[in-house]
């Protein structure tokens, strides 16, 4: 199989863990083709779930475009009707995930967001835990209608605000295909800027390459020189707080150098005809990622951690 294009996640997959890339991005394709393997079946069946720290990002995502689609029809929206929203959307998924697994099929025509704590689990998820994940939603969003980004954004005005394609993606000049996934983009005087919101812990690393991905879709996209983009990455959790990422001709530079040598290497693990090895992918050294590996179940790396 072919690597068919370049993305941040397939990459820091890679680097995580070898194997895990391998269930991922080789195996479970193959559940879609006819008579696939079992373990392909297998793989294909765990491979969305998401841990609750994951989830309670997901659900700060989509209550903020919530916001934004109210803000671009003119109309308002309270905080108290925002976090009324997140947490409704908490109990409907959280259940949704509970039943999904022993409710039949067309229940759920399609597949609901599936917690790994009631596939894996054994014990309920503590009061504390649950109680972390709702802070988490609701101070994120709470930093989020409270900042002064937001204030910007709204007050721009939505002929300003530019719409993100479903498939974001640049072209390199070598014809790779590199696939972002920004948040959100808007102008604000001769400035474009794009923004991606998280609620997990800051990595310098990775988010200097998401950055540079970001600009360089946003310089295709909307013809803007690089030197008028604002590339940002914004922390919602614990509290409102903007990355200081390096964003210069160097670090571009830097950054697609990156791409391209983590492509090469991607493509030399690749076998174009057939499924290669699971052998060649090694399972990761650091064996405490194997403890929230949605893959657990099926990968014999998972044993070195009883
Ligand atoms: S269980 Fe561990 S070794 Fe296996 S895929 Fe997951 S992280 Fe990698």
């Amino acid at each position: 199989m072919a690597v068919p294009a370049w993305s941040a996640t397939r990459v820091r997959t890679f680097r995580e863990c070898p194997r895990k890339y391998y269930y991922r991005y080789h195996l479970v394709p193959l559940a879609r083709k006819p008579n696939p393997p079992p373990e392909a079946l297998l793989a294909d069946r765990v491979k969305d779930l998401v841990g609750l720290e994951a989830w309670a990002g997901e659900v700060v995502h989509t209550v903020i475009e919530a916001v934004l689609g109210r803000w671009r029809s003119g109309r308002e929206i309270s905080e108290e009707e925002v976090l009324a929203l997140a947490t409704r959307m908490l109990s409907r998924q959280f259940r949704d995930s509970q039943e999904y697994w022993i409710e039949s099929p067309e229940a759920f025509p399609r597949r609901p967001v599936l917690l790994d704590v009631h596939y894996y689990g054994k014990a309920p998820v503590s009061r504390d835990r649950a109680a972390l994940i709702k802070e988490t939603v609701v101070v994120s969003l709470c930093s989020f209608l409270d900042s002064e980004l937001a204030w910007r954004i709204r007050n721009g005005g939505t002929s300003r605000w530019l719409p993100i394609d479903r498939n974001a993606s640049a072209r390199l000049e070598d014809g790779l295909l590199l696939l972002v996934k920004p948040d959100f983009a808007f102008r604000d005087g001769d400035l474009l800027h794009i923004v991606d919101w998280k609620t997990g812990t800051p990595d310098p690393f990775w988010e200097t390459v998401q950055v540079t991905g970001y600009a360089l879709y946003a310089h295709q996209k909307w013809a803007q020189p690089l030197d008028r983009i604002a590339p940002q990455i914004i922390h919602l959790f614990p509290e409102f707080h903007r990355s200081l990422v390096d964003y210069s001709e160097e670090s571009i530079r830097d950054v697609l150098q990156f791409i391209r040598d983590s492509q090469a290497e991607l493509e030399s693990m690749a076998d174009p005809d057939e499924l290669p090895a699971a052998e060649r992918f090694e399972f990761t050294s650091e064996m405490q990622r194997c403890r929230w590996c949605q893959f657990r179940g099926v990968c014999d790396g998972a044993a070195r951690c009883v």
